[in-house]
């Protein structure tokens, strides 16, 4: 018997699933020495050697995987000081992992992206008083701090020091003598707790009884509630009824929304309404709080996080209730990485952890209506309950919405606001109220050709045109984020020939638009309001705040102004473009249309005042802007789900894209080749491609893809795992596996 292969007779193994992207329908788990996890349960956090680094990975099991282990097995560095994690949340990402054909390790080092988490807290002195001889005389600042410490708790040296105007070393002398104890103890800011009662609003007939509905599930394990209702209609405030339930339960509750960047007002109202901020999560906040919310939530604090997707990956281990605000944002897909969809992982969550969850929206997700049993008889189950609130809450009235016909009102060369438009800002500016224009395009212009030699501004790394941002003075590619300077005063020279002065626009972006507002009303107050301009939290709160107090007569804005807010003075909404969002042929092209626009135009007459809305459009009979225009939204959602029935396109089928890319075209191509070669034949199963992706070429990668379309009963992962198994494929080329794919570029 060799040395080696006694240690292994005398150390425990256990299997630890480590952070690789090794794909696989097997959980794939490596052997090794325990060390100092020989005790330790499956879902302990454990340091192990990989190659030549540490990395953090999850005891999964005991025992060897293999019959023989490897004699060359090493040993567990480290514990995490933590708990282990629940059986729960390992099964959920069991279930992330199975779902989204991700890498196990891949989704489990998302899960522990928060390495301070596992350090032991840092520790602070505290001092509290100690012997002393009761004739002993103190000097006056010894006796101060002895008779503060009579009266009060312990306290750390500079504290102590601050509370009795004395000093640290005076403090640490006294415990030198023994006239002070010192104690360590584990350095934690303390997570505030939300007051259920703090101030509650007393909701509508109709409010109470969605609350009431859902209240008689919140108890009963796993259910899902589709909280439909237009906006305004006080479906946050029926929500936050279910969460002050929850919390008067000391339950942990997670609550996501789509971009963060836009919850400073939704942040106020929870503080309104239960007198601390909520605590929140998303990939920005500072390392020190990642760590405390992790520990927290780990060690079963009561709180409610709201969060970015990535929230869905905390360690609860006593979660009440899941709400998804805004669950048809198309931002809840990652894809990235681990391409998964938050609002379908977190009813997944939700089901494995055995509690409710919530999906509100004003515009559901074909998705979720189908799942709430509405639209169709195509012999879908019905997963979730339905509670729907129709009228805005005060009365405020949803806007009215007009098309104007592109075709008959058509603005001049070079001009997008059309003679109607013009005519009803006029009118708004002169009621002294607010317009909001929406275009959903950033920057100056999508376009720029050289009027010399006809060439097109385009990046160098991928098949797209830059576009031109005047107010950061570069053109920039939306793909990869290339940028090439405009130089004043050639702020257009061609890249191709050089010529200056040539490069002409097409297309307007919002800044561009903003420029046309300007000449036609010299004297109104507009800002621009995009991802480019609010990209500083200081700067976003500004221009909100000089939105709200109406400081602000026109509003250029792409979604991000849009989406959620609430600006009182605001009655007329501008669309310029609404066909854009129809064009290319996607999947949810005529829903998304359809929620975006309801929701800008929502953004008109929030308060009592009646809105407007008009919608600019070459197509003004599409049955989009109809179902838009009369307001009949389960009308469109019922003629959408008709359309994708008949289609057999999901719901009612699944979908699976691969995209193989590479920095070398032919070998890409070979690859491409064989997959097509080992295509698997079933009968309901159709396999469209290989294709070069609509944008060929992104990064400097070359990208081509394959569709996969089958039955819902079908287990598409398994077909897929099998196929991809049978090619190899060279590490420069990355095979990318999108389940249920919301972009198909
Ligand atoms: P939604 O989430 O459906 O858009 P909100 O919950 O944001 O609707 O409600 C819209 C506005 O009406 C908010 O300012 C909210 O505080 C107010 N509101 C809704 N319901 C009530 C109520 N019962 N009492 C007082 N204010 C309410
Ligand atoms: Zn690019």
């Amino acid at each position: 018997m060799t040395a080696d292969s006694q240690m292994h007779k005398q150390q425990k193994i256990i299997q630890v699933a480590v952070p690789l992207p090794v794909r696989g329908e097997r959980l794939l788990c490596y052997d090794y020495l325990a060390g100092p996890a020989a005790d330790s349960p499956i879902g302990t956090i454990i340091h192990v050697p990989l190659g030549s680094r540490l990395v953090w990975g999850l005891v999964m099991g005991h025992g060897s995987s293999d019959d023989v282990p490897s004699p060359r097995l090493k040993e567990v560095a480290a514990l995490a000081d933590s708990p282990p994690l629940t059986d729960a949340h390992l099964r959920f990402l069991k279930a992330v992992a199975n779902w989204t054909m991700a890498p196990f390790g891949m989704v489990m080092r998302m899960m522990l992206s928060t390495p301070s988490a596992f350090q032991p807290p840092a520790t602070d002195t505290i001092y509290h008083v100690g012997q002393r001889a009761d004739d002993k005389k103190l000097t006056p600042k010894r006796q101060r701090i002895w008779s503060f410490l009579e009266a009060n708790p312990p306290l750390p040296a500079k504290e102590l020091a601050q509370e009795t105007g004395t000093s640290p070393a005076i403090v640490k002398a006294m415990a030198k003598a023994g006239l002070l104890e010192s104690y360590e103890v584990p350095k934690q800011a303390i997570i505030a707790q939300p007051n259920p009662d703090h101030k509650p609003v007393t909701l509508t007939a109709a409010q109470q009884e969605v609350v009431d509905g859902i209240r008689g599930h919140l108890l009963s394990g796993y259910s899902a509630h589709l909280l439909d209702g237009v906006t305004g209609s006080g479906k946050t405030e029926v929500y936050f009824e279910l969460v002050a339930d929850q919390i008067k339960a000391g339950k942990q509750l997670m609550i996501l929304l789509p971009e963060i960047a836009l919850t400073a007002a939704w942040q106020s109202r929870f503080e309104a309404r239960f007198g601390v901020k909520p605590v929140i999560w998303h990939s920005s906040i500072s390392p020190a709080k990642r760590r405390h919310i992790w520990r927290a939530c780990l060690a079963g604090e009561p709180m409610v996080v709201v969060g970015a997707r990535s929230a869905l990956f905390l360690p609860f281990t006593s979660l009440g209730l899941i709400i998804i605000d805004e669950e048809h944002e198309a931002a809840f897909k990652q894809e990235d990485m681990v391409f998964y969809h938050a609002r379908d992982m977190a009813v997944q969550r939700a089901f494995i952890e055995e509690v409710p969850v919530i999906l509100a929206t004003a515009t559901p997700s074909l998705e979720s209506w189908v799942n709430a049993g509405q639209g169709t008889n195509g012999g879908q189950p019905k997963r979730y309950h339905h509670w729907q609130l129709s009228d805005r809450h005060g009365g405020a009235r949803l806007p009215q919405i007009e098309m104007v016909d592109l075709k008959r009102d058509k603005p001049a060369a070079g001009k997008w606001l059309s003679a109607y438009l013009v005519e009803a800002l006029q009118e708004t500016l002169a009621a002294g109220k607010q317009s909001l224009l929406y275009l959903n395009r950033r920057g100056y212009a999508p376009l720029s050709i050289c009027e010399s030699c006809g060439a097109k501004a385009t990046c160098q790394a991928c098949d797209s045109w830059l576009v031109t941002h005047r107010l950061s003075g570069a053109r920039q590619c939306h793909h990869c984020g290339f940028r090439t300077p405009l130089r004043p005063p050639a702020e257009d020279q061609c890249d191709e020939c050089g010529a200056t002065g040539q490069m002409r626009a097409y297309g307007p972006g919002v800044e561009r638009l903003a420029e046309e507002v300007g000449h036609l009303f010299p004297e109104a107050r507009y800002c621009v309001f995009s991802s480019d301009t609010m990209a500083r939290p200081e700067i976003a709160a500004e221009m909100l705040r000089a939105i709200t107090d109406g400081e602000v007569d026109i509003i250029i804005g792409t979604q991000m102004a849009a989406k959620g807010h609430h600006f009182p003075n605001l009655t007329l909404v501008g669309v310029i473009d609404a066909d854009l969002g129809l064009a290319g042929g996607d999947l949810r092209a005529a829903e998304r249309t359809y929620q975006i626009l309801s929701q800008a135009a929502g953004r008109a007459g929030r308060t009592s005042t009646d809105g407007r809305a008009l919608l600019q459009s070459y197509e003004p009979d599409n049955a989009v802007f109809k179902a838009l225009a009369s307001g009949d939204r389960d009308q469109f959602l019922a003629l959408e789900t008709e359309l994708r029935e008949q289609a057999e396109m999901p719901p009612f089928s699944r979908l699976a894209a691969l995209i193989l890319h590479g920095p070398d075209e032919s070998q890409l191509l070979q690859v491409a080749k064989a997959m097509a070669e080992a295509k698997p034949q079933f009968q309901q199963v159709d396999i469209w491609g290989p294709t070069p992706a609509p944008i060929a070429r992104i990064r400097g990668r070359h990208r081509i893809r394959f569709l996969i379309r089958s039955p819902k009963k079908v287990n598409l992962q398994h077909i897929l795992h099998e196929w991809t198994a049978e090619v190899r494929i060279p590490s420069q080329i990355h095979l990318q596996i999108d389940i249920d794919p919301y972009s198909f570029l």
